[in-house]
């Protein structure tokens, strides 16, 4: 049997099982030794019942009295049952997990571990996992846990994996020999474990092999990057001072340390590839005006590329008001705009100087004359075509400079690996004044006793608009929610925009509330936006199309309604949209109630820093699933230590080694095969 070979060719894996490993991304015997336990559960050492504490425990027992039954309200499983062992009983309790009826047999015995807790008024351990007593090695006690694949639970890959323990010692090195140990008994001992050491070996061998792919994927990019060219900005200083005395607040010095570090990039001949990347609110438009500012000012063209129509109007604002003063053209183009024709002749005679726009820069006939600048605004949300088509429109022969900006912090350990060919600014300081913003969770029966009241507190007053001598104005809300009809596709427990604006004028009817989502006309939308930016709208009830970048420093009160359907990264970015101003602002995170708040929700109240967010949104859902939408999970690290900055290193200077000595690379046929799906994903050319 070879690594390629197909996950048929393993002993218990008939079609059926290989239709749904195959549906899972499993589809050979590699990528079969290689889905990893997610985690291990330690069996060893369980408690009497009789003497259990609330927190983690671990008892042995056999189980009875199993029932299930779905929840009076929403789409929710109940399983439970008692675990009793000679000096007790204890209920254990499991949602959506049915399969757990079928589990167990009553004469037999089973270790339980899970969270020991109250719950509606009673003790009992909720979502334990559980194995068989005679399945777990007594001296150890260590049991993988694997990753459901739909009808696939843990257990299934545990008998699958226990059928397939004679291959190990088949599977060959994949690296050059710069790892300790080999590759059979990494993988060996990541799924049998025999002792926690072994785990941690296990791990680390193949977290270094991971990276040592990823660093080298990244290396290669930028290689074949630095064989480009590009049109050099030099950088003039003198027009530069001018522009950031006519601004009317002070650069942050991370600001200025950015923008001179993107001046320093552009001035060389050889494209920048550079992320720019900010938590919410940190200043990244204002960044990349000023490096607009030196491209138009020195000839060239800059195509500033946003994702939402109401951003790219919003950056249009910005980038005007602050640039206009000195002769530079700029244009609006989005699916919106009028004379489209007229105004593509004008781009590419050169008469613009920066195109800010959507989707709509991308198409085949907005061409330019001299494009030297890219700018891409939340980068993350294009996929990497569409990166590539706007790189395309610069002339023949020629890259533009790039500058990406994401808001969604990248942890530093993907900066040293996976982004390994970007170069990195951080804007990781606020404007002065800023505070953060308050973040309650709030169940939905909440509602009406609490959060209308500080609704009313935060309409009637504002210390802003009192600054600007309009004492009558106070401030602005957002309500996010989920769906715009009723009739929608997300399920009947949810408010949409349309009902929920008229719940809302009904609360307050000597406010304007009114409503903004996706399907609404760009005109309409853009007039709403329009509105709530000059405070003649006082609630916006709105879906997450103003997650991104949307600007209004006079709103600061936002509720998410079903909070816990949102990711973490998503959460902060709306909550992002608030605390733009000098007053405290807040964040409700409305839930339906009657579970406990989820680790996100958690996290989220208790953090407002977006590199933390990050770091945790990182460990619980992976890279893939955060900076891979439009990757096809090419990001899916299958080993999340990517927080072990030594290892990082060792594998950084081993990439170096081996990169010096070009003829060996084709003697390791996997492993470049292996990383050509790594280099797509942030390649320029
Ligand atoms: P983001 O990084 O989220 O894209 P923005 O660029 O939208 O943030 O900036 C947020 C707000 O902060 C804007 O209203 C902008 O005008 C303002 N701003 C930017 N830089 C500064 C600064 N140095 N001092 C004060 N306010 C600033
Ligand atoms: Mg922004």
């Amino acid at each position: 049997m070879v690594l390629s070979d197909p996950v048929e060719e393993l002993t218990g894996v008939g079609p059926k099982t290989a239709a749904v490993l195959n549906k899972y991304g499993i589809k050979t015997v590699k990528d079969f030794l290689y889905n990893l336990p997610r985690d291990y559960e330690q069996y060893a050492a369980p408690t009497s019942i009789s003497e259990i504490r609330p927190g983690k425990v671990v008892i042995k027992g056999k189980i009875d009295s199993l029932t299930s039954r779905r929840a009076r309200k929403r789409n929710l499983s109940i399983t439970e049952g008692v675990v009793r062992d000679a000096t007790g009983a204890v209920k254990v309790v499991w949602f959506n997990q049915k399969y757990r009826m079928k589990q167990f047999s009553p004469d037999k015995e089973y270790y339980f571990t899970g969270l020991y807790e109250l719950r509606n008024g009673r003790y009992s351990i909720v979502s334990p996992s559980a194995a068989e007593v005679a399945d777990i090695d007594p001296k150890t006690g260590l049991a993988p846990v694997y990753v459901a694949h739909g009808s696939l639970k843990s257990n299934d890959f545990k008998r699958l994996m226990n059928k397939s323990r004679d291959i190990f010692a088949l599977v060959p090195d994949l690296l050059p020999s710069v790892a300790h140990g080999t590759r059979a008994k990494a993988l060996y001992f990541a799924h049998f474990p025999n002792s926690t050491k072994s785990i941690n070996g296990a791990r680390d061998y193949l977290a270094y092999e991971e990276l040592f792919e990823l660093i080298l994927a990244a290396r290669l990019n930028r290689k074949e990057n630095e064989k480009l060219k590009a049109v050099p900005v030099p950088f003039n200083q003198e027009k530069v001072q001018e522009f950031v005395k006519g601004l009317p607040f002070k650069l942050t010095d991370a600001q200025r340390r950015a923008a001179w570090e993107i001046f320093q990039n552009m001035e060389k001949a050889t494209p920048m590839n550079r992320l720019l990347q900010g938590d919410v609110g940190s200043g990244k438009t204002l960044v990349a005006a000023l490096a607009a500012f030196a491209v138009a000012t020195s000839g060239g063209q800059v195509a500033v590329l946003a994702p939402t129509a109401i951003l790219a109007a919003q950056h249009f604002a910005s980038f005007s008001q602050v640039l206009e003063k000195f002769g530079v053209r700029l244009a609006l183009l989005t699916g919106a705009t009028k004379k489209k024709t007229e105004l593509k002749k004008q781009i590419l005679a050169g008469e613009i100087d920066i195109v800010i726009g959507t989707h709509a820069l991308l198409t085949d006939d907005t061409e330019f004359r001299q494009l030297n600048l890219v700018v891409i605004d939340e980068q993350h949300r294009f996929g990497v075509e569409q990166r590539q088509k706007l790189m395309l429109k610069s002339p023949a022969g020629l890259a533009p400079h790039l500058l990406s900006m994401t808001a969604t912090p990248i942890p530093r350990s993907l900066q040293l690996t996976v982004f390994g060919d970007l170069d990195v600014s951080i804007l990781n300081e606020l404007p002065a004044g800023r505070q953060p913003v308050t973040t309650r969770i709030l169940t939905g029966v909440e509602t009406k006793e609490r959060l209308y009241p500080m609704m009313r507190e935060v309409l009637k007053s504002s210390p802003d608009a009192k600054k600007h001598g309009d004492l009558a104005r106070g401030q602005q809300i957002y309500w996010i929610s989920r769906a715009i009809d009723e009739n929608g596709d997300t399920g009947s427990e949810i408010t949409s925009v349309k009902t929920r604006t008229k719940r809302l004028r009904e609360v307050f009817p000597e406010y304007r509330v009114e409503f903004l989502h996706g399907k609404m006309k760009p005109a309409e939308k853009d007039a709403i936006m329009e509105q709530f930016a000059s405070g003649e709208i006082d609630i916006l009830v709105s879906t997450t199309v103003v997650e991104v970048g949307v600007d209004v420093p006079n709103a600061n009160l936002m509720v998410i309604e079903n909070a816990e359907s949102y990711g973490l990264a998503q959460l902060h970015q709306l909550r992002g949209r608030v605390g733009r101003g000098a007053s405290q602002a807040y964040c409700y995170l409305l839930t339906s109630g009657d579970t406990y708040p989820s680790k996100r929700l958690r996290e989220l109240e208790k953090s407002n820093d977006g590199f933390y967010l990050a770091e945790v949104d990182l460990k619980m859902r992976g890279p893939g699933e955060i900076y891979g939408a439009l990757q096809h999970g090419a990001l899916d690290l299958r080993i999340a230590s990517l927080s072990d900055t030594k290892l990082i290193s060792r594998a950084q200077v081993d990439v170096m080694g081996f990169m010096n000595d070009p003829s060996r690379m084709g003697d390791y046929k996997e492993l470049m095969a292996g990383i050509s799906k790594y280099q797509q994903i942030t390649t320029l050319n």
